[in-house]
């Protein structure tokens, strides 16, 4: 039985009190894989941002909307783990400056200036120690050399690479990648059958290892 901490679901950066930077991330994939580690005996704790899927009643679920919120509370959580599944789609910008007030239109064009936000994975994944860490990559083209980078960035054990088509859809088609480049699995069917699959792997390869 391992404690697994899940980040899940998109983040927001509000340019204003109403509004905010996003994207179409459902929380369906992090909800699966919290389902496919709880039926696999696990403890899981979830940090997420809004959704509205309803993750599973066993999990402990800590509701974040930033992504510095989500770094900061997967950093308290992570101690207490054993491992990391970073499925979280974090805002990777957010304004330089929020706005106290609503903007008010003006007729002219409005400029945002964007800084980066931290990386929540590569931030864990440099501090994990003995802790195992699973990364996801969503990639448009050179795929699975773009999503093997990332692995060793963000010092990850396994990297689940999808493309653009996971975004907000049922199904999933994934390949799961390794340290040394093999690809370990090709997946594919709903969120919850690749969730399933992707824990049985986790299991084999970073829990029982
Ligand atoms: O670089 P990219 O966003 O494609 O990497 C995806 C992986 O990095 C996912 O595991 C995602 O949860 C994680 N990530 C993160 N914090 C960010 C951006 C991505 O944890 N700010």
């Amino acid at each position: 039985m391992a404690r697994i901490l899940l980040t899940s679901g998109p983040t927001r950066q509000y340019i204003d009190p109403v509004r905010y930077l996003t994207n179409a991330s459902s929380g369906r994939m992090g909800c699966s894989l919290a389902e496919a580690a709880v039926a696999a005996g696990h403890e899981v704790v979830i940090v997420s941002g809004p959704v509205t899927v309803t993750y599973p009643a066993e999990a402990t679920v800590h509701w974040v909307n930033t992504t510095d919120e989500m770094l900061a509370v997967a950093q308290e959580q992570f101690e207490h783990c054993d491992g990391l599944i970073g499925v979280a789609a974090p805002c990777d910008y957010r304004p330089e400056f929020v706005q106290g007030q609503k903007i008010a239109k003006t007729g002219q064009p409005l400029v945002l200036q964007l800084i980066e936000t931290p990386d929540v994975v590569a931030t864990l994944g440099a501090a994990k120690k003995h802790r195992w860490v699973v990364g996801f990559a969503l990639e448009t083209e050179d795929r699975r050399f773009r999503a093997l980078v990332k692995l060793e960035k963000k010092s990850c054990d396994l990297m689940i690479l999808n493309g653009p088509e996971a975004m907000n859809s049922e199904e999933n088609h994934v390949e799961v990648l390794a340290k040394d480049g093999s690809v370990v699995a090709t997946l594919e069917g709903s969120k919850p059958e690749v969730a399933s699959q992707i824990m049985h792997i986790v299991d084999e390869r970073l829990i029982q290892a």
